[in-house]
């Protein structure tokens, strides 16, 4: 089926209308910057690194993503955590009080919360009990006012991700987009829909350098889709949302790439040692497959569980609460010695 996605049937009026901000380092379209004197954005004029804005546009970042991830940079933006990207989605494109997203629990928890905050009502439709996206209940969950169906893939807190048929299905048949947030991407051996940006309009990917790349604390979100999308985000994201120290620590990591590989492998070796481990501890119910830096499991009591891991110093999630999840815990892979230990108290218990 012919998908007819145009970006005006989605664009929120005031977002079309808007006149974007526009700082002084985004007027200034620099030539040679080097024996230029910057007396236009009322900085400080001593040097200290980071007495000067920011790049709005932080184009240094972008060209080393967009050589990584064989995309354009006019096909990245870049937040300050993929919650502020999630959140850019939702003003660029949701009109409060009118339009409605759908979101696919167990799942992320910002995708609710980002509803909430922006007056978008949020319909739910359960994952499958394999975790998988009931593409029937989702079609029929649609109306004029879907504007974004979120998938997880791989999924948090279930850790597996979702099959490639029933992705294509929602980017075929639906007409607002489809968001995929792939945090954990780089933990998986299923390759990124990244290589499917050009052919679905409708596509919008999100990333993240919190996890796999070892850096949660800069904060530093990225997002990948046309350039068309791109643009409109641009147009409404807060002029220096990615700060100086956090470009330069990003590009001096994503150039470390060897680094980054060989701590993923030491992770998803970690992940096996654990699951191996799991397999024998009397309590444990049930072990979801995993394709993420974590191990959901199902346990004969998860609150009792939890404490005893607490009281032994260890901390993990416990998902409980969440839908389909009733007596699961989440564990994420530490190191060698951590997890050495955690599988210790496991076998204590
Ligand atoms: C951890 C996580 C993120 C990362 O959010 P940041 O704001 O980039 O740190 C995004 N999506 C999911 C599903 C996550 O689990």
């Amino acid at each position: 089926m012919e998908n007819s996605f145009d970006i005006n049937n989605i664009v929120r009026e005031n977002v079309k209308l808007m006149k974007p901000y526009s700082s002084a380092r985004d007027e200034f379209e620099d030539f040679d910057t080097a024996d230029m004197i910057f007396l236009d954005a009322n900085e400080n004029p001593f040097q200290n690194g980071v007495n000067r804005y920011p790049d709005p546009q932080q184009g240094n970042v972008k060209v080393v993503l967009a050589k990584q991830k064989n995309v354009k940079s006019n096909q990245i933006l870049l937040g300050n955590g993929s919650d502020e990207v999630l959140d850019l989605i939702f003003r660029a494109f949701c009109e409060p009080k009118v339009d409605n997203v759908i979101t696919l629990p167990p799942t992320y928890g910002m995708y609710g919360v980002l509803a909430n905050l922006n007056a978008v009502e949020n319909r739910e439709v359960l994952l499958s009990t394999d975790f998988q996206p009931q593409v029937d209940q989702i079609v029929e969950a649609v109306d004029d006012n879907t504007k974004i169906i979120f998938l997880c893939s791989p999924n948090n807190p279930t850790g597996n991700s979702f099959s490639e048929e029933s992705v294509v299905k929602l980017l075929h048949n639906f007409k607002g987009l489809v968001v995929i947030d792939e945090a954990y991407i780089d933990f998986s051996e299923k390759e990124s829909w990244l290589a499917k940006l050009n052919e679905y309009p409708n596509l919008v990917i999100t990333q993240t350098l919190s996890k796999a790349y070892g850096l949660a604390g800069i904060r530093l979100g990225t997002c990948y889709a046309s350039a068309t999308i791109i643009a409109v985000l641009n147009k409404i994201k807060p002029p220096y949302n990615v700060n100086e120290l956090t470009q330069l620590r990003a590009l001096e990591r994503l150039k470390d790439t060897d680094k980054i590989k060989s701590e993923i492998v030491s992770i998803i070796a970690q992940r096996d040692e654990l699951l191996k481990v799991l397999i024998e501890v009397n309590f444990v119910e049930k072990i979801y497959p995993t394709e993420a830096n974590f191990i959901l499991i199902k346990v004969d009591d998860a609150n009792k569980r939890y404490n005893e891991l607490i009281s032994k110093g260890i901390v993990i999630r416990n998902r409980t609460t969440q839908p389909l999840c009733e007596n699961t815990l989440r564990l994420t892979i530490g190191t060698e010695q951590e997890n050495k230990k955690l599988m210790e108290v496991l076998k204590q218990l």
